[in-house]
């Protein structure tokens, strides 16, 4: 048996479910987000609560064919046709139903856990065990409550390893994870000392790990983080690695750069052993001796471990949504190929509203432990539900089973170098293109072909970290409260259509925009969700209507403009939204006007409100609170009126992102969510980790020279060398958004993980910075602000606000949007 199928009887029984099977069917396919419905057949739909709550989505999923549900209360319509197991704890079920699965199996499982590098040692284990093992790992970093079952529930009878992850938020959260992957062997990668929300201290979390590993017979971890906490390992061989203590299995002595590898040399049982990396920063190398280790405890020898070793590759989890050439998006994801991260990466291209065609350009898969038939039987059925609309498969084994791939276009090469060939016939416009490949096929020539050129001053965008931090808002949220997003201005500098689609993609209620011509913008790359013009210019009226764009009114003059236009183009019932000015003094209409907005509003047919807000001038500030109250208070009375006014209810809201971090009591109905979505937020300290950053800026040395003291750097003679020293031009200037006033040694950037200063004044295309002591050549990254090197920081050199940075960023700077 090459898939895993079982009856669903046979599953009612393992999982211990109440309610009659209205037909027998076989599942194959376990689902959790009726969003990544593929095919209909064999799948088995898991209604979570979590988020979003999953038994709204059933409906979804019953439409696209879906007829077999684990719920915890039937749906209230009947669906006569469908299976519905009706269990006390949905979750419960899936693992429940993963642990059955497993316990077939009797094979070696290592799983990993630590809190850094988990997904980097399980592909890398996978990289260097793959020649000899036919293996089952987790996708991506699956690494959760649910993503460990989903992962366990691919293992079949071909595979003779498995390598799992484990993730935990929680206590009692790992005890679940160890009984569904049941590993034989256990890998614990880095801790750190941070502790979540969700435990009390470090060692707490660190004790929850272990727990992974009681009845792992081997246990592979670095003696010197496990010192403290001897008493929680269990009575299992283990295998030490340690830089410090010489009684570990393998105590690496040596740690030394030779050109660009990473040479580590250990004593292992009385003997000296070398091996080579390719990598030399600091958490490659501690992965990379995890999996030295984890290889030699296997009883691989040194030799043939070393050798390996030296080829290992970069482990690419990112899908990079990039500007492609001929009015083309391309999606980058050339580093690996497997079936699951095929049906990832064709998920995102399904995200992507801007064109309507839809290219794949595919390489073979290796490593897939199915036969080449079975492989590309189900990739082409995957493809075809994928509704890809052209694709480009290169290599042989796609070559010879083309007749498999029902697609309206599409073209096969026996390698890259015949498609690069053929590149330019293959006529790309305006379409969206997924380019994932196997390594050897060295696909990034394909895409650095597609992809616009960009000079190297690029912003990223961690698509990732928005949904993370709009997860965290949205955990903020009371029952039914719904979210706006703001959008305007280039989303805070960081992208169009890019974010928007994935807000779209995880039903946000409203997105808002400035000005209409944004609006606009958005609806013409395919984004059809309600979307709010705060601004709304009288000029523009026809083009609002023409795009279905919802506009604010907010004084009484654009108000009777807008029924004017109403009723001279016969719209009714027009979705428009009110603005309130509740103490801003802005935009709205002031508390004393509302008398007479309610006049205006009595029976009016042209326009309906959908919402009616204010905005708060200082939710940020405590020392504001008591005015925050008095405008809370006022939009409380304001609304009331206007509301029995009406006749029906509209959509309240009043808060900004401190809004909702510093006044759960004035969440109304909708939250407006704005910079904290791009990760930023005073109220929640950057030491939390629950917000991330989403944007880097980066750019690369173009030239170091030597500066003698004395002399000077840059225009007006403004910068002065102290010492003799060495300063690097880089590539970002005022025209980029890099501010003048940054100049001079105020602003400061990352080179090499060192902070160095500016020096001289920043010209408009170019800046120099004073690296002396820095080991710096010409190439080198240098990042203006990340996640480390924050954007709080740089506002606060030049004493402005974060905002005010990151929409200061210039169109020139390419955007790279990625997605792991
Ligand atoms: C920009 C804006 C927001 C978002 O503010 P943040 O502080 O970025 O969350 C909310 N409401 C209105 C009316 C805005 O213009």
């Amino acid at each position: 048996m090459v898939n895993n199928q079982y009856t669903i009887s046979g599953v009612k029984e393992i999982i211990g479910a109440q309610g009659d099977l209205v037909h027998d069917d076989i599942i194959s396919t376990l689902l959790t987000d009726s969003r990544r419905i593929t095919l209909a057949g064999g799948v088995l739909f898991f209604a979570l609560s979590g988020r979003r709550n999953g038994h709204e989505f059933i409906a979804e999923a019953y439409a696209a064919g879906v007829r077999n549900f684990v719920v915890k209360q039937a749906p209230e319509i009947k669906l006569t046709d469908a299976n519905f197991l009706v269990v006390i704890d949905v979750l419960s079920a899936l693992q429940a139903l993963a642990k059955y699965h497993r316990e077939r199996f009797n094979i070696e499982v290592i799983a990993i856990t630590g809190s850094n590098g988990k997904t980097i040692v399980k592909e890398w284990l996978y990289q260097l065990l793959a020649a000899d093992k036919n293996i089952v790992r987790s996708p991506k970093s699956y690494n959760s409550q649910i993503g460990v079952p989903l992962s366990v529930w691919q293992m079949n009878d071909s595979n003779d390893l498995g390598i799992f992850e484990a993730g935990i938020s929680q206590p009692g959260e790992m005890d679940r994870l160890e009984a569904i992957i049941k590993p034989t062997i256990g890998v614990l990668t880095h801790l750190g000392t941070a502790h979540d929300e969700g435990f009390g201290d470090a060692a707490q979390k660190i004790y929850e790990k272990l727990k992974l590993f009681k009845n792992c017979k081997l246990l592979i971890y670095n003696y010197d983080q496990l010192m403290d906490y001897k008493d929680a390992i269990g009575s299992q061989q283990s295998f030490t690695w340690s830089r410090n203590f010489k009684q570990a299995d393998l105590h690496v002595f040596s740690e030394t750069v030779i050109k660009n590898s990473y040479c580590l040399r250990a004593n292992y049982k009385g003997k000296g052993i070398e091996c080579l990396i390719p990598f030399l920063d600091q958490a490659s190398v501690e992965n990379a001796i995890t999996c030295w280790a984890t290889l030699l405890a296997s009883g691989y020898s040194a030799a043939e471990i070393g050798n390996r070793l030296e080829h290992l590759h970069p482990v690419s989890m990112r899908l990079e949504l990039k500007t492609g050439i001929n009015d083309c998006s391309v999606i980058d994801d050339t580093y690996n190929s497997d079936i699951h991260s095929l049906e990832i990466a064709l998920n995102f291209l399904n995200q992507q509203n801007q064109h309507k065609k839809k290219t794949l350009i595919l390489s073979d898969i290796f490593q897939s432990g199915l036969p080449d038939d079975v492989l590309y039987s189900q990739v082409a059925d995957l493809i075809r539900s994928k509704k890809v609309d052209k694709l480009i498969g290169v290599g042989e084994a796609l070559q010879s089973h083309q007749e498999y791939f029902d697609i309206p276009e599409k073209f096969f090469f026996a390698d890259t170098a015949e498609l690069l060939n053929n590149l330019l016939t293959a006529g790309f416009k305006s379409e969206t293109i997924l380019i994932k490949g196997s390594r050897s096929f060295e696909f990034e020539r394909v895409s650095r072909a597609l992809v616009q050129k960009t000079h190297e001053t690029v912003m990223e965008i961690n698509l990732n970290a928005m949904l993370n931090n709009l997860h965290y808002y949205r955990s903020k949220l009371k029952p039914g409260v719904k979210l706006m997003a703001m959008v305007k201005a280039f989303s805070y500098g960081s992208g169009t259509f890019e974010l928007a689609n994935m807000l779209q993609y995880n039903k946000v209620d409203f997105l808002a925009v400035a000005y209409t011509d944004e609006g606009i913008s958005l609806r013409q790359a395919g984004i059809s969700m309600p979307i709010v013009v705060l601004n709304a210019e009288q000029s523009a009226f026809d083009k609002l209507a023409e795009y279905k764009l919802e506009p604010v009114l907010f004084s009484f003059g654009l108000f009777d403009e807008f029924i004017k236009y109403a009723q001279q183009n016969e719209l009714t019932n027009y979705p428009v939204h009110l603005k309130i000015d509740t103490g801003m003094h802005r935009l709205g209409f002031e508390t004393a006007e509302i008398d007479g907005l309610c006049e205006l509003l009595a029976d009016n047919k042209y326009v309906k409100i959908i919402s009616m807000f204010s905005h708060l001038a200082a939710s940020e500030a405590p020392e504001h609170d008591e005015f925050t109250q008095l405008q809370i208070n006022r939009f409380k009375t304001a609304a009331a009126q206007i509301e029995s006014r009406l006749g029906y209810q509209t959509i309240k809201h009043l808060s900004n992102t401190s809004g909702i971090s510093r006044w759960p009591s004035a969440q109304f109905d909708m939250v407006r969510l704005g910079i904290g979505l791009y990760g930023i937020d005073a109220a929640v300290p950057a030491s939390d980790g629950a917000l991330q950053p989403i944007t880097s800026l980066k750019t690369s040395i173009s030239q170091v020279k030597t500066i003698a003291a004395g002399d000077t750097v840059g225009y007006g003679r403004k910068g002065v060398m102290q010492k003799d020293g060495k300063i690097a031009t880089v590539r970002i200037g005022y025209a980029d958004g890099y501010l003048r006033a940054f100049g001079n040694g105020v602003g400061n950037m990352l080179v090499n993980g060192i902070v160095v200063p500016t020096i001289g004044n920043v010209s408009m295309d170019m800046c120099m910075l004073d690296v002396s002591g820095v080991d710096v050549k010409e190439g080198d990254e240098v990042i203006v602000f990340n996640h480390q090197h924050r954007i709080e920081q740089l506002a606060a050199q030049i004493g402005t606000i974060p905002y005010e940075i990151l929409t200061n960023i210039s169109q020139r700077v390419k955007r790279v949007y990625f997605y792991e």
